[in-house]
């Protein structure tokens, strides 16, 4: 946490003298020698980097003397047209002859030159965004003053066109070509392969044409006076902060412009100095396994940048055990000091001079999902951190990546095209192009992918009996994506580039044409599609979740199960899953689901020897006939609805009434219509009539939801029979159950009134003939705004609202999700929406009717209950919304039921 404000009322105590002798706020804060101006909690005001170095050297770790510049003198010099403000010069002057006497050299002196590096870092890191020299005070007469210095010639010369390089790419903006080209014909000349071949006069040879470049390229020379070389850094170091990419990456990780960097100067140590030097990297743990062991690599006689700039082969870290063995225990002594210090996975530089060890930089490890995790249950074992910390240590997202096969990151690759990954997880199968292909390749037991422009309701048979869903059109809300995500299984949608020819069972993605047949492999997290059988892991949480390998057995499973049950403690936010059929409940339960937020019925319907009979009461005549056929279907639903309630037992259960538009159900190929007019004894002719009669200009703003269940009452009395019925024979059976009837679309109090009052008769009449009572509760959902506007009135007649918020979103946006594909994309890689409102809630726009729609709804009715059913259920950032609006609960996708508990969790402890 960064209290810099409390820092600057109550400074320490070289700054307090200050504030009588010049400004208010401290500009520079030293550290060296174990004494240190500032400290770790300061990193708003020196940086991550320069509270970090501060931290280090009152803890005792050996970090060469510098000093730091803040943020807040970043930001005046830039405000104030790149001007240094009154008093800086004299405070780094001052912090200057500290470094040197803590050092013993003087900065420019010829006989024993102090060098210094000028290193950027802001408040959060923001790798490689902006520069650092090394090397700082080189310059004609220092550089053979070093030589002697250090009796070699070749490693002060090569510490010299290194600051020269450095200096003219980061202040004088030399491109870099012009420094690889000439070093690149030297070592053609000599005949040397890499760097540490080249001798001393070839590197004098080397500095000779850096210099040159950089006058010839910026038309300056290469400033000799060393203070003009350290105020020239500070100056870059400072500008970096607007440079372009700097502002992207900002940008992108929403990080604001005010901030500023802080720079850090710091004395040089030297891991070029021969065999008995090094520079390295190195994290205290392993960041992908977690594992406890140090993991990093170093190099013998290189500099700083060599190591990341892959211009030799790096050793692993346990090999400076061998070459430099002192230095390595010192350095496990100082990562054990760092990581209980910090309670955190830390990632350190250092360099070993003349085998004397020196720490240039720690921070918090970035670390993998695997990672992640297993430090957290690790470091509460150790008793480094308690179970809320370590909750909030694992990003949901990361959780997700767990649950999902993914590939082998051993194995090697050929990728096909690259489209939205849009439901995480890996699969190989063989291509097939439509459903019905699918349905006979797995009966013949192969396993394949399904290819399509999109897919439809038509195809769910199809996808039910694929691995993995490809298609070349729709986004992260497609219906191919959402029932991958429902099925747990992954997904690349919109991948534009791919010319499918269902006809000929082939696709086309640049130059390679893949035959219905040949084997692809998806990766549904970074959206890639490769050719081939790429092999694949599995997730070891899922597997045990699926009752297919034993808990014992699975340590992975053992921390997320640990971390999972802290997180429980800790959310108020209830969790329950989106599924239609029993399977999908058995599997939500498993991953710890507390109910079904949303039971689409109609998905029921797309079953063989249904849609028939369903199509037959679409395309009734009379109302008494409609009534006869919806009679045919009530013993189907009436049994999906029992399965459910069976394994749900007394956990509430969502079901909605019928919501899609009719239409969406009638056969539309010519084949179809043939075949239905023979299987239901309506002509062709008139299955095309009804047909017509139905197509609508905006299907979904048109006959649809409660709308359907107004005009065609019977049709919600059948729906409404049917859950009764199944709730009093699972009842009868001694299984508590809780059905809550949904009412979909609702935009005038008076629809659900009438479709309320209609639910309650029939459940009067079922509990008659049945001679029985079940508790229930009939709700709707809030998915327009005038729904959210009129929460008031609504809620008068309701007993739960479930915000709906893909509808919500495309009613609120005024765009259809299935249409967005043309421009959606460009809006949110040009920021100008902040991302995609269908993935993460719009808080202010959606959000704000949500925020809304609960005041109001729980003012009128103080027993609402209330929660939300849309995609956003399983999203992160959009459950910690939910919290803070006050849900009572979120429902997702079974497979997502686990990131949705952790995200409330990280809701509910992150203040708000
Ligand atoms: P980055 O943020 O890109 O890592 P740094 O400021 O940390 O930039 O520096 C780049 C490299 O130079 C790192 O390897 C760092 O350890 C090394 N380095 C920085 N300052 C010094 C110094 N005073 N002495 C030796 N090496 C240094
Ligand atoms: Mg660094
Ligand atoms: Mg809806």
């Amino acid at each position: 946490m960064d209290c810099d404000g409390a820092t600057r009322l109550d400074p320490p105590a070289r700054g307090l003298v200050k504030i009588k002798e010049e400004s208010m706020t401290q500009q520079v804060y030293f550290f060296g020698a174990g004494k240190a101006d500032g400290d770790g909690s300061q990193k708003s005001l020196l940086g991550g980097k320069g509270a970090g170095l501060a931290e280090m050297t009152r803890l005792g770790v050996p970090v060469p003397a510098g000093f730091t510049i803040t943020t807040d003198v970043c930001m005046e010099y830039l405000r104030g047209g790149n001007r240094y403000p009154a008093g800086l010069e004299r405070a780094v002057d001052r912090a200057l002859t500290q470094v040197e006497q803590v050092m013993g050299k003087r900065f420019g002196d010829p006989a024993a030159p102090l060098l210094v590096s000028v290193r950027s870092g802001g408040r959060a890191s923001m790798p490689g965004m902006m520069d650092t020299v090394l090397n700082i005070g080189l310059n004609q007469d220092t550089v053979s003053g070093l030589a002697k210095l250090a009796d070699d010639e070749r490693f002060a010369l090569d510490c010299y066109r290194r600051l020269i390089q450095m200096y003219g790419e980061v202040v004088l903006g030399v491109p870099k070509e012009a420094f690889d080209e000439p070093l690149e014909a030297i070592k053609r000349e000599r005949g040397r392969r890499v760097d540490t071949e080249l001798t001393a006069s070839d590197w004098s040879n080397v500095v000779e044409r850096f210099l040159d470049a950089t006058q010839r390229h910026s038309g300056k020379r290469f400033p000799q006076d060393p203070r003009q070389q350290l105020w020239g850094a500070i100056g870059a170091v400072f500008n970096s902060w607007y440079t372009p990419r700097a502002i992207t990456y900002r940008r992108l990780n929403r990080l604001p412009d005010d901030w500023g960097t802080a720079v850090n100067v710091v004395a040089m140590v030297f891991g070029n100095l021969g065999s008995t030097s090094a520079t390295g990297v190195v994290f205290t743990r392993d960041p992908g396994s977690g594992e406890r062991k140090l993991f990093g690599d170093f190099l013998v006689n290189a500099q700083g940048e060599d190591v990341v700039a892959g211009i030799r082969n790096t050793q692993p870290i346990e090999q400076l055990a061998e070459v430099l063995p002192a230095a390595y225990r010192e350095l496990e002594q100082v990562c054990h000091k760092l990581e209980q210090h910090y309670r955190d996975v830390q990632d350190i530089e250092f360099t070993v001079e003349n085998e004397k060890l020196w720490v240039l930089q720690t921070r918090a490890a970035k670390r993998g999902a695997l990672a992640a995790i297993r430090l957290a249950v690790d470091m509460v074992d150790e008793k480094l951190i308690d179970h809320k910390t370590a909750v909030l240590r694992v990003n949901p997202h990361q959780l997700g990546q767990l649950l999902h096969p993914i590939l082998d990151p051993k194995a090697e690759i050929q990728e096909l095209a690259r489209g939205l990954g849009v439901s995480a997880g890996a699969a190989s199968g063989e291509v097939v192009f439509t459903a019905d292909a699918a349905v006979a390749a797995r009966a013949a037991g192969r396993k394949v992918i399904l290819v399509r422009h999109e897919t439809s309701p038509d195809d769910i048979h199809g996808m039910d009996a694929s691995q993995a869903f490809l298609t070349a059109r729709g986004g992260s809300t497609s219906h191919a994506a959402i029932v991958a995500r429902a099925m747990g299984k992954c997904c690349v949608a919109g991948c534009e580039v791919l010319e499918i020819d269902e006809r000929a069972g082939v696709f086309r993605a640049g130059t390679h044409t893949v035959r219905a047949g040949e084997v692809i492999t998806l990766d549904g997290s970074s959206g890639r599609v490769l050719l081939g059988a790429v092999p694949t892991l599995d997730s070891e949480i899922a597997r045990v979740v699926r009752g297919e390998l034993p808990a014992e057995k699975a340590p992975v499973y053992q921390l997320y199960h640990r971390l999972l049950g802290w997180a429980d403690q800790a959310r108020r936010l209830k969790v329950r899953a989106n599924g239609d059929t029993p399977q999908d409940m058995r599997m939500a339960v498993a991953f710890g689901a507390e109910g079904v937020g949303l039971c689409r019925t109609e998905h029921m319907f797309f079953q063989e020897g249904r849609i028939e009979r369903f199509r037959a009461m679409i395309l009734a005549d009379s109302q008494e006939e409609r009534r006869r056929a919806a009679d045919q279907i009530e013993p189907f639903q009436r049994e999906d609805f029992a399965a459910i309630f069976r394994v749900m037992g007394a956990r509430p259960v969502t079901i909605r009434t019928l919501d899609p538009p009719l239409h969406e159900f009638l056969p539309h190929g010519d084949e179809e219509i043939a075949e239905l007019a023979r299987s239901s004894g309506v002509s062709e002719a008139r299955i095309r009539a009804r047909s017509e009669l139905l197509r609508e200009a905006n299907p979904m703003l048109g006959h649809r939801g409660c709308r359907l269940g107004i005009t065609y009452p019977e049709i919600t009395a059948m729906q409404a029979r049917a859950i009764f019925r199944a709730a009093c024979e699972v009842a009868a059976e001694g299984i508590e159950v809780q059905p809550e009837v949904m009412i979909p679309l609702v935009t005038h109090v008076n629809e659900l009134k009438l479709q309320a009052e209609l639910v309650r008769n029939i459940a009067e009449e079922v509990f008659r003939e049945t001679g029985r009572q079940v508790p229930y509760t009939v709700g709707t959902m809030i998915e327009t705004p005038r729904a959210a506007l009129t929460a008031k009135e609504i809620a008068s007649a309701a007993e739960f609202f479930s915000f709906g918020t893909n509808d919500l979103t495309q009613t609120t946006f005024g765009l259809s999700r299935d249409d967005g594909g043309g421009f959606l994309p460009h809006y949110i890689e040009q920021k100008i929406y902040p991302w995609d409102p269908f993935a993460t809630i719009d808080p202010i726009g959606v959000g704000r009717l949500v925020e809304l729609a609960v005041a109001e709804g729980r003012e009128s009715n103080p027993k609402l209950k209330i929660g939300i059913c849309g995609e956003h259920g399983g999203d992160p950032d959009s459950v910690v919304f939910c919290h803070r609006a006050g849900l009572d609960y979120v429902s997702c996708s079974p497979y997502r039921v686990p990131v949705a508990r952790l995200a409330a969790a990280h809701g509910a402890l992150s203040g708000g």
